[in-house]
């Protein structure tokens, strides 16, 4: 019998809003991301990581309503490293000149490079960044007075709102997508990380326009009664106010998500400023945590969080959201600078019973504080062990939107989405680098066993299941299995030709 032509059109009219129905039903399904990276938090920074000084009812809120994980780091234990390896999926040793970026770098990530913001581009996200990039832009010297890139726009961000380098280092202003935020043409920003810009006022000549005494080594331009790395000038109209960074950002990432239309996903990176030097708290916040303006910066660190997580409620997006929020390094200690409160700093212990601190390989210098939530999908309340890293989190995004990262792209990245959905048995990573600010030494993870090379190219061996403060070095007792992770080590090394 012969079947009507009107069948097939009526057929694959169907066929096709089912396509596009489906196609809308996945689209609704993929979860919005929203990956918060704090500055120098401590393990023991937040309370639900054991703080009993400062108080973050926001981040430990995010932890009664996800997973807090006790085995999670950040790859590199200072800031440059981590961010490379987090946005890139492959370790920042691999890479020479990846170390602590002056404020005038140039992009260490090629564009052509497939990045945790590509990938989720690809499957559809809306991406933004906002905080402190660290990553340089452009392909020469930055011209701070043209258009800055290539930079996070090129590599998958559709949205940026950076602080280009660190609070600590000049130039202090922020860059919105390929400019210099509210710069006056007549009064065009020079930087230099060389010989100081004419007769400029520094942190050495000119102590008494300080409100925060410096060390030596942050004592070059003045911005804001501050003395930074580098030195710099023009650009006032354009220059940051310290106290105001935080609300700023705060800001921008709450603009972001409002842009935001249901049924389309997005990716918001937000790098906090805090809790880096200067820490400049807004006044609302100074006093407030009895542990001087470190503790002020962390409580500052907790509403920036809570203004987040606000607004996805306020939205309805908090349901489909994941929301994880994490630190780029170990906590320390410093007096970098001297605000006054420096004597109050130490009531706060930055790592908690760990030993070592930011930029050190001993686990103070890169267990971080990590919580993801998803409503529904990631176990409330609970704690996992599981061993993972920042690096971890291109594959991972990539596994949860179902996209394929392509050939020879995050070499190191693991994906982690069983251990992090809290998936019976799943363990994370067998294995983890770890580094501190360069190619070398590094540390190796496997299992509970952690292998730490010194620079004079001794070895020390950790079981970090009976001895997580690392007090015993049992590399003469286990000759073996340093040797193998000596060579499992060079192997890792190896496959960059290293
Ligand atoms: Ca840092």
């Amino acid at each position: 019998m012969a079947v009507p032509d009107c069948f097939f059109v009526k057929t694959s009219g169907l066929f096709f809003v089912s396509l596009v129905l489906a196609v809308a039903a996945r689209a609704a399904d993929l979860p919005n991301i929203v990956f918060i990276l704090s500055d120098d938090v401590g393990y023991g920074d937040v309370g639900c990581y054991g703080a009993n000084q400062v108080k973050t009812p926001h981040i430990d809120r995010l932890a009664r309503e996800g997973t807090r994980f006790t085995d999670a780091h950040s790859t590199g234990s200072v800031c440059t490293p981590t961010r490379f390896a987090f946005i890139g999926g492959r370790y920042a040793w691999r890479q020479a000149g990846t170390g602590i970026a002056p404020g005038n770098a140039t992009l260490l990530i090629s564009p052509e490079t497939p990045t945790v913001a590509s990938v989720l581009k690809q499957a559809g996200y809306q991406t933004g960044i906002v905080g402190k990039w660290h990553l340089g832009l452009g392909t020469t010297t930055p011209d701070f007075n043209t258009d800055l890139k290539p930079g996070p726009i090129e590599l998958g961000f559709g949205y940026s709102f950076i602080i280009p380098a660190t609070g600590d280092r000049v130039p202090c202003v922020f860059v919105e997508n390929h400019r210099v935020v509210g710069l006056d043409p007549a009064d065009p920003i020079t930087v230099s990380y060389g010989k100081p810009l004419g007769n400029e006022p520094t942190g050495l000549t000119h102590p008494e326009k300080l409100i925060i005494k410096a060390d030596r080594n942050h004592s070059q331009a003045i911005v804001n009664g501050v003395s930074r790395i580098g030195y710099m000038t023009g650009g006032k109209a354009a220059l940051w106010k310290d106290e105001d960074i935080a609300d700023t950002l705060a800001r921008k990432s709450v603009a972001f998500l409002e842009r935001q239309k249901s049924g389309q996903p997005f990716f918001l990176y937000l790098a906090t400023h805090d809790i880096h030097e200067p820490m400049v708290p807004h006044p609302r916040f100074r006093g407030t945590s009895g542990c001087g303006w470190r503790g002020d910066v962390i409580h500052q660190l907790d509403w920036t969080v809570g203004e987040v997580l606000k607004t996805l409620d306020r939205l309805g997006f908090a349901k489909n959201t994941l929301v994880i929020f994490t630190s780029d390094n170990g906590g320390a200690i410093k007096n970098t600078y001297d605000d006054g409160t420096n004597h109050l700093h130490a009531l706060q212990p930055p790592n908690g019973i760990l030993r070592g601190n930011k930029g050190q390989l001993y686990e103070g210098g890169h267990r971080v504080p990590f919580i993801a939530r998803w409503p529904g999908k990631i176990p409330a309340g609970a704690e996992s062990a599981a061993l993972m890293g920042h690096v971890d989190m291109m594959r991972t995004f990539a596994a949860l939107t179902a996209q394929k990262i392509p050939a020879g792209a995050a070499p190191d990245s693991v994906d982690v989405s069983a251990a992090l959905l809290g998936r019976k048995g799943a363990k994370g990573r067998e294995s983890l680098v770890l580094q501190n600010n360069g190619q070398s030494p590094l540390a190796l993870r496997v299992g509970a066993w952690k292998l730490l090379q010194k620079p004079n190219g001794a070895s020390e061996l950790y079981n970090l299941a009976t001895d997580l403060t690392e007090k015993q070095d049992v590399a003469a007792k286990e000759p073996e299995r340093v040797k193998a992770m000596t060579a499992q080590l060079a192997a890792e090394r190896a496959k960059s030709g290293q």
